[in-house]
């Protein structure tokens, strides 16, 4: 009882000391959590998990978390032979495919996987030609090995998923030629 009395106590000064206790919510608004399926992505498993960590590094309104067992993944992702491509059907849902033909040509493995993602968070190809850009996807020439989002684009991410932005149905396909 007397313990019970002396914990009272410390949880009211922690709170008079503007300490949160109870609960331990961050200060920031909870990201949104998608979750993905890479189970069906053949050799290119670790690479999608790649591409996934990169963002979550860059993002705080979201964050992309392998599946639960026995849960509906928001995004799916499979392997092929053809390009790299992928279909949303709002923002943070739908499938992409990790393509062999990008893959064979030279395009870095990462940057693929990382871009194909940036579609499902909600960004369209920007087809720049710079390497810097992480969308503008096979503009950028074969030897650009930049997996990275610029600032613009995560900015973009941070602002779409902060305010459950609605992105329509569409598909990309990395080879714009
Ligand atoms: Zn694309």
């Amino acid at each position: 009882m007397v313990l019970r009395r002396f914990a009272a106590a410390l949880v009211a000064v922690l709170a008079l000391a503007g300490v949160q206790v109870v609960g331990a919510e961050p200060a920031a608004a909870a990201a949104r959590i998608l979750y993905y399926d890479a189970s069906q992505a053949q050799e290119f498993v670790a690479v999608v998990n790649q591409g996934a960590q990169i963002w979550n590094s860059r993002v705080t309104n979201v964050q992309l978390l392998p599946v639960p067992a026995g849960r509906t993944p928001n995004i799916r992702v499979y392997a092929d032979n053809g390009w790299p491509r992928t279909y949303t059907s709002s923002l943070g849902n739908g499938y992409w495919y990790m393509g062999r033909e990008a893959v064979n040509d030279g395009y870095y493995p990462p940057r693929i996987a990382a871009h194909e993602f940036g579609h499902i968070l909600g960004l369209p190809d920007r087809r720049t030609g710079l390497c810097a850009d992480l969308m503008s996807g096979s503009s950028a020439p074969v030897s650009c090995t930049n997996p990275n989002p610029n600032a613009t684009e995560i900015a973009s991410v941070n602002r779409l998923f902060a305010t459950s932005a609605a992105v329509p149905a569409r598909e990309f396909v990395f080879s714009g030629f």
